[in-house]
C-alpha cells in the first residue's frame, strides 16, 4: 500500500480551505494546508472584513448632520485616513494570527509558500515536496483588469486598503459588487466620486427595482455616474500629479475626468496559472476548475471549492462547500450543498440584499403566474434625521398558494433583515406564512409581514 505524507493537502488558507482543513482534521485525517500569503484569504485579508470596516467608517460622515435633526449639536468631523487604514490593518493582522491559532488547535499543519503540482499526488512548495492521498484546491480568485490603454495605472480592491494617501477625487470603473461598494465607501469618507459603467445601471443581474433603487440612492447622496459608456474607448493617462480618464459616453461624445486614484472593479477570475494543474491532469473549463456537485474534479482524489471553481463566489458558499467535502469524504456522511436561493448582500449605500429569484427571473420561469408585492417608504429614522433615503422592499410569489420565490430589499439594514427572512424561501414558505407572522412595531422589517 502506498503511504503518503498526508491524508489531505489543502492548497489555500482562505475561508473555504480553512473550514475544510479543520473539519477533515476533526474527523481524524492528517491534514496540511499551504498558503503563500497571510492566512485568512481574500475575505479576511483584503475583502469582506476590511471592506465592512470601511463601510462602518464611511457612515460617520452623516453622523453630525443626522444627529442635529435629533437635537444634538455635534461638529462635523474630519477623517484621519492613516489612522483608519492602520487600525483596519491591525485588525486584519489580529485575525490572521487568530486563524493560525485555530489551525494549531485543530492539528492542521500550516506550510508557508506557493504550491505547484508535481504530479497527481505530489505538490511542491519552494524546493520541498509533499505527497497526499487527497488534495483540495481552494486558491480563490484575483482581480481582473481589462486590456485597455493605461489600465496599469488603475488600482484593484486589494490596494484600496493600503492607499498611502486618501484620494480626494476618485473614480470607479465597473458597476458590480466591488465598484458599487467602494463608490459608497469613498464618498462617505469624503472623496468626490465618479462611477463609470458600461451598463445603463449598476448591479447587472440583480432585480431591476434593486438596481434602480441603489443607483437612485447613490445619486441622491452625491455620487456622479457615467452610464452606458463605450468601454473599449476607455483610456487612462498618467499626469504628473493625477490621472485623466477619457471615454466615449452613451451618445458617442468624448468625455474626460481627472482624478487622484481610479479603481478597476471589473470582475475577478480564478488564479490558476501558478498551480501547474496540467501536471496533475486537472480539467479547467472557462478558466475555472471543473467540478461535480460534490466538488470533485476529473481526478477522483482531487477536489476544488470556492472562487477557483467559479460557481457562486461568496465566502459562506466556499465554507459550506468545504464542510460538505469534509463530511462526505472523512465524516462518511455524503452531502451536497444547494447553490440555489443563496442570500447575498451588496454593502452599497444604500445597502441591497436579496434571496431567491428576481422579478425578471421569476417571470421568465413562471410567466403570469407570479405576483409582486412592493413597497417604498422613508424609514422612521430619517423623519427627524432628514435626507432622501428610501427603503424598497419587494416580495415575489407564485401560484394560488403564493409560494415565496424571492425577497428583495434596498435600504438601511437590508442585509440583516434579508438574512433572517431568507428562511421563508429556503423552507418553501408562502405569503400566508408571512401574513400569520405578527409584526414587530415600529420596524422596517415589519413591512415584509404586513404587505397587502
Ligand atoms: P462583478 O462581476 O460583480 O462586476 C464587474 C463589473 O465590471 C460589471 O459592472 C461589468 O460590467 C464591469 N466590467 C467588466 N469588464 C469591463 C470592461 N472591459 N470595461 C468596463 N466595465 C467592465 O465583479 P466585482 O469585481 O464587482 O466582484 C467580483 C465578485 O466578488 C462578485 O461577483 C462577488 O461574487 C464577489 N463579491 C461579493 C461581495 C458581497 O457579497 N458583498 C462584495 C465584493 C465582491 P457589466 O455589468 O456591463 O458586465
Amino acid at each position: 500500500m502506498t503511504s503518503f505524507d498526508y491524508d489531505l493537502f489543502v492548497i489555500g488558507a482562505g475561508s473555504g480551505g480553512l473550514a475544510a482543513s479543520k473539519s477533515a482534521a476533526a474527523f481524524g485525517a492528517k491534514v496540511a494546508i499551504a498558503e503563500g500569503d497571510l492566512v485568512g484569504g481574500t475575505c479576511v485579508i483584503r475583502g469582506c472584513v476590511p471592506k465592512k470596516l470601511m463601510v462602518y467608517a464611511s457612515h460617520f460622515s452623516h453622523f453630525s448632520q443626522e444627529a442635529s435633526g435629533y437635537g444634538w449639536n455635534i461638529p462635523a468631523g474630519k477623517l484621519d485616513w492613516h489612522k483608519l487604514r492602520d487600525a483596519i490593518q491591525t485588525e486584519v493582522a489580529r485575525l490572521n494570527k487568530l486563524h493560525i491559532s485555530f489551525l494549531e488547535k485543530s492539528n492542521v499543519e500550516l506550510i508557508s509558500g506557493f504550491v505547484k503540482f508535481v504530479d497527481a499526488h505530489t505538490v511542491a512548495v519552494g524546493d520541498r515536496k509533499f505527497t497526499a492521498e487527497r488534495i483540495l484546491i481552494a486558491v480563490g480568485g484575483e482581480a481582473f483588469k481589462p486590456n485597455l490603454v493605461g489600465m496599469e495605472y488603475a488600482i484593484t480592491s486589494k490596494e484600496m486598503f493600503l492607499l498611502p494617501e486618501f484620494p480626494q477625487r476618485f473614480a470607479v470603473i465597473g458597476g458590480g459588487y466591488i465598484g458599487t461598494e467602494f463608490a459608497g465607501i469613498m464618498h462617505g469618507l469624503g472623496a468626490d466620486v465618479t462611477q463609470i459603467i458600461r451598463n445603463h445601471s449598476v448591479l447587472k443581474g440583480f432585480d431591476t427595482d434593486v438596481r434602480a433603487s441603489v443607483q437612485e440612492g447613490m445619486v441622491n447622496r452625491g455620487i456622479k455616474f457615467h452610464t452606458g459608456i463605450d468601454s473599449n474607448s476607455l483610456k487612462i493617462v498618467k499626469n504628473e500629479q493625477d490621472l485623466t480618464i477619457t471615454f466615449n459616453d452613451v451618445d458617442g461624445n468624448a468625455q474626460q475626468i481627472t482624478v487622484d486614484e481610479v479603481l478597476a472593479a471589473t470582475g475577478r477570475k480564478p488564479n490558476l496559472a501558478p498551480l501547474s494543474l496540467e501536471k496533475a491532469g486537472i480539467e479547467v473549463v472557462n478558466n475555472a476548475i471543473a467540478v461535480q456537485k460534490d466538488s470533485c474534479t476529473n481526478q477522483p482524489h482531487i477536489y476544488a471549492i470556492g472562487d477557483c471553481t467559479d460557481r457562486v463566489n461568496l465566502t459562506p458558499v466556499a465554507i459550506a462547500e468545504g464542510r460538505a467535502f469534509a463530511d462526505t469524504v472523512y465524516g462518511h456522511t455524503p452531502r451536497f450543498i444547494s447553490h440555489s436561493n443563496i442570500p447575498s448582500a451588496v454593502f452599497s449605500q444604500p445597502e441591497a440584499a436579496t434571496v431567491g429569484l428576481s422579478e425578471e427571473k421569476a417571470r421568465e420561469l413562471y410567466g403570469d403566474h407570479i405576483k409582486i408585492y412592493k413597497t417604498k417608504f422613508r424609514p422612521m429614522f430619517y423623519s427627524l434625521a432628514g435626507g432622501e433615503s428610501k427603503t424598497m422592499m419587494k416580495l415575489i410569489v407564485v401560484g394560488e398558494e403564493e409560494r415565496v420565490l424571492g425577497l428583495q430589499m434596498v435600504g438601511k439594514d437590508a442585509a440583516e433583515i434579508i438574512q433572517g427572512m431568507a428562511l421563508v424561501v429556503t423552507m418553501g414558505g408562502c405569503k400566508k406564512d408571512l401574513d400569520n407572522t405578527m409584526a414587530m412595531h415600529p420596524t422596517a422589517a415589519e413591512e415584509f409581514v404586513t404587505m397587502r
